[in-house]
């Protein structure tokens, strides 16, 4: 029931472990502590990772009057989690389906969460452009208030994925919010020096050329990498690594 929602994040990668349900999450809990009211629906059918991100992985959702009712972070209901990984008996569980009935979970999924009103609702993507994303792009291509993130790492060998990424984006008319580069460059926690362990920049470079808006570079932060688990925001956990300097910046972008 997407009719009450303002507007809609897509958060895309070309490759899996580029931090992009880190970005996700971190965007999630950012707007809530922001004050508005959002919702994150993860339908990375095969690797789940947002419940337990959250920390929430022995939480069910059940079936309300209205549909599915998500799984909610806080007693005020301002930041609302729906994911297959609720619906697994076990974290270990696999989710082995072909292309149909994955299209089906994705159209409930997207058809029958009873969100109430949102300002935002993100929208935590597999890696890659596969039948998730197609049946997403399907149903949402219409939707006004809906664009995408695109989250890298710096190094060539995922900037050439994002290239994809971005053909996708624009083959199927979902416009692109802008590009973010994760894991760029390591940020010691005493001394705040950066390194650039990998390389630095490349997902930049790949927005200006694209002329796609860049938002930002996360560095690696072994701080943020143990909030996963936690739940927990960056903004109110580290306020002063760049990481919520830069998380803090994307939502006054998207408000
Ligand atoms: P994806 O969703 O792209 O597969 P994840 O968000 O699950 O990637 O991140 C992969 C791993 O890297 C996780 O263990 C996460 O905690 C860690 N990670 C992601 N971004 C950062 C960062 N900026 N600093 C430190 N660790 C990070």
């Amino acid at each position: 029931m997407l009719d009450e929602v303002k507007r809609i994040i897509l958060v895309l990668s070309g490759k899996g472990g580029v931090g992009k349900s880190t970005v996700s999450t971190q965007l999630a809990l950012t707007l809530k502590e922001s004050g508005f009211k959002v919702g994150l629906l993860d339908i990375d059918l095969c690797g789940p990772s947002v419940p337990h991100i959250l920390n929430l992985e022995d939480q069910n959702v059940h079936q309300g009057p209205d549909g599915w009712v998500p799984v909610y972070m806080d007693s005020e209901q301002r930041l609302g989690v729906m994911s297959i990984g609720f619906l697994l008996k076990s974290r270990n569980d696999a989710v082995v389906w072909r292309g149909p009935k994955k299209t089906s979970m994705i159209k409930q999924f997207l058809e029958d969460v009873s969100w109430q009103e949102l300002d935002y609702l993100i929208i935590d993507t597999p890696p890659g452009t596969s039948d998730e994303h197609i049946t997403v792009m399907e149903n949402l291509r219409n939707v006004p208030q809906c664009s995408a993130i695109i989250v890298t790492t710096p190094q060539q060998v995922a900037i050439e994925d994002v290239r994809k990424e971005i053909t996708f984006c624009r083959k199927t008319g979902i416009p692109i919010f802008g590009i973010i580069e994760n894991m760029s460059g390591y940020e010691c926690p005493n001394c705040s020096e950066c390194t650039n362990i990998f390389s630095s920049g490349g997902g930049e470079s790949l927005a200006e050329i694209s002329k796609i808006t860049f938002l930002g570079k996360v560095p690696i932060d072994p701080r943020v990498g143990m909030l996963a688990g936690k739940g927990q925001a960056a903004v109110t956990e580290l306020p002063d690594s760049t990481t919520s300097k830069v998380f803090i910046k994307l939502v006054k972008m998207l408000s």
